[in-house]
């Protein structure tokens, strides 16, 4: 997955570990990055959670690692794509990856409703709701 940078160069979306505080790693996080100029900004489906999350994390964070496709659906899709394919990111695997997950959330939405599981039921929504940003940006 690919966007033109202000360089005139093209930015590859890759996932990396970004470092809050000099302390928290946070792993998998999906970045665009420059070959040309160096630059790189967050993926734009992400940035609220990852605003979130540091916002969560506070000023005085204590050292560890967080592995952000744990936490965030669309990192989550992201890892599964790249997984499927080679080194960075294709369009297809991502689409591919996003219907698989939104159907094994969609499952277990069905049980947890059948159960009558209000929590659980809201945490799924929660879940799906990360998905269905557009995540071709
Ligand atoms: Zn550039």
């Amino acid at each position: 997955m690919k966007k033109r940078c202000d360089c005139g160069d093209t930015k590859q979306l890759h996932l990396r570990t970004v470092i809050y505080a000099r302390k928290v790693n946070i792993t998998r996080v999906p970045v665009y990055s420059c070959s040309g100029c160096g630059s790189s900004e967050v993926y734009t489906g992400v940035k609220d959670d990852i605003g979130k999350l540091i916002g969560q994390l506070g000023a005085k964070p204590v050292p560890r690692t967080i592995p952000f496709d744990q936490v965030n659906e669309l990192a989550g899709v992201l890892s599964l794509a790249l997984a499927a394919g080679e080194d960075s990111l294709r369009e297809r695997d991502v689409a591919q990856a996003a219907e698989q997950r939104t159907n094994d959330l969609l499952d277990l939405w069905l049980i947890a409703a059948s159960l009558g599981d209000e929590q659980w039921k809201s945490e799924l929504q929660g879940r799906l709701s990360q998905l269905r940003v557009p995540y071709i940006s």
